[in-house]
């Protein structure tokens, strides 16, 4: 297999051709074939066996802003034959789509709300996209889907936020007026209107929890739990405590937090620390150290990788004493997304910029937490997911850049993490980044997660999306 040819295939099918910005390529019985959204032009296919196809190769083209990340999600659920996927749309509103694996039929983009956020234009920033109300996706016991969306800390006109301080948006909650039925939604009224970074569980017995940070960077993180498929929820319980800082009062402890199902009914939780600075002029997004914990879902009780019963909700000084994985030093983290193993023992990852940007793989191996590297340092990583393939094999899905040319695809470990082999990515351009969901819950091999195409040029607004799985994308005859 030569790596470099469906590469330079890429480039010239980005360069040579006005629409077919993205390139991909699908490794199959040791063979490859390049394809590309649109017909590729001649010149491009002289050297390397170009297959042309009248099918899309994406879903949806009206992603809008970062129309995805990991820390909003599930992005997408598997159910009953179906995936159903949403994402941020035209005016930063919840767009969804479904996919049919035996009919092969899609349905949608189908607006199914209105997100308080991206209505009004930004004098003085007319291109700013707020981006944090993104959608995330849960299919309840029912088959009934539900969104929340439009969040980034609400105003004091919603009501009093004792968990935290006041920002922008409306926590939203909808759900699909039928089961397994995309086309018509109704509004929840049922959770406050203050959460940021929403993010749903649901477990084995249908209980449904919502995470959240309630409110913007000064607010503690919580959740709500629902034994009725989120027709109610129980009042937030606070887990992270937002408070000043010992020995300097003006700046606040907060954080950044992501949440994942684990084994035996359990929630992994993986966080970092944001020291919250004053005002404007002496705030920053600095965030650094990475820590993890386990929440039991049968008597919702929370213990560390070692299995110490922890007191809720955790301080910065008892975080740091009991749950902290790696110590950054004052370097920057960024949180990434976690696993637990059938064992129960804790996998995740993270981004450390020291004086290169590494992304750290960290598993605990029943007495100590094992560090090792993802990329090598020539790849510049954006965002990424993972999960266990079976016992030996971890997968772990990234969007990356790689001497100018940007790539989603994934890269496999077979040691447990300790080293990873890059696969042929599935899309490359030159003209555009690539941003990702989360994987999607219970997902089927053929369908995996979602990537964005931001196009690089700032007169394109809206990006195209396609649903990856194993070895390349769901393909649509057209998109209406
Ligand atoms: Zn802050």
């Amino acid at each position: 297999m030569d790596f470099f040819k469906p590469l330079i295939a890429g480039i010239f099918c980005s360069l040579f051709t006005l629409e077919a910005t993205v390139a991909f390529t699908i490794q199959k019985s040791n063979e490859t074939h390049h394809q590309s959204v649109s017909e590729i032009d001649s010149g491009g296919g002289q050297s390397n066996p170009v297959s042309k196809y009248d099918s899309l190769t994406y879903f949806a083209d009206n992603g809008f802003g970062q129309p995805l990340q990991t820390i909003q999600h599930p992005s997408g659920e598997y159910y009953e034959g179906v995936t159903y996927l949403a994402y941020q749309g035209p005016k930063e509103d919840p767009y969804i789509c479904s996919y049919n694996h035996q009919t092969k039929e899609w349905i949608g983009p189908i607006k199914a709300g209105t997100s308080a956020l991206g209505k009004t234009l930004n004098l003085k920033n007319p291109d700013k996209v707020d981006n944090h109300g993104r959608p995330a996706l849960i299919v309840d016991g029912n088959g009934y889907i539900h969104l929340v969306f439009g969040g980034h800390g609400g105003d004091s006109d919603q009501g009093d936020n004792s968990l935290g301080s006041y920002g922008s948006g409306k926590q939203t909650h909808i759900i699909s007026k039928k089961p397994r039925d995309i086309s018509s939604w109704e509004i929840m009224d049922n959770i406050p209107s203050f959460g940021t970074y929403s993010q749903f569980i649901k477990t084995p017995n249908n209980s449904i929890y919502l995470f959240y940070r309630h409110g913007p960077h000064r607010s503690d993180w919580v959740y709500q739990k629902s034994t009725d498929n989120a027709k109610t929820f129980a009042k937030p319980v606070s887990i992270l405590r937002h408070k000043p800082q010992n020995g300097n009062p003006d700046v606040y402890d907060t954080w950044y937090a992501w949440f994942q199902e684990g084994p035996n009914k359990t929630v992994i939780a993986s966080f970092n620390y944001h020291p919250c600075a004053p005002n404007r002029t002496v705030h920053n997004s600095l965030r650094i150290n990475e820590y993890a914990m386990k929440m039991n879902t049968v008597d919702d009780t929370w213990e560390n990788a070692k299995g110490e019963k922890l007191t809720m909700p955790l301080t910065k000084e008892y975080a740091d004493s009991m749950t902290m994985v790696f110590d950054s030093k004052g370097e920057k983290t960024r949180v990434g997304t976690n696993l637990a193993d059938s064992l129960g023992n804790l996998h995740l990852s993270f981004r450390y910029n020291s004086k290169n940007q590494v992304i750290y793989y960290v598993n605990w191996t029943g007495g100590q937490w094992k560090t090792s590297q993802i990329n090598p340092l020539e790849y510049t990583f954006n965002n990424g997911d993972m999960f266990i393939e079976n016992r030996d094999i971890i997968r772990f899905f990234t969007s990356y850049r790689h001497q100018n040319i940007s790539h989603a695809g994934w890269w496999n470990s077979n040691d447990i993490g300790l080293t990873w082999e890059k696969e042929i990515p599935m899309l490359s351009s030159v003209s555009a980044s690539f941003v990702m969901s989360a994987l999607i819950r219970n997902a089927h091999p053929d369908a995996r997660v979602i990537v964005a195409e931001i196009p690089d040029n700032p007169n394109e607004k809206h990006s195209k999306l396609y649903l990856l799985g194993n070895s390349g994308p769901v393909k649509r005859n057209h998109v209406r």
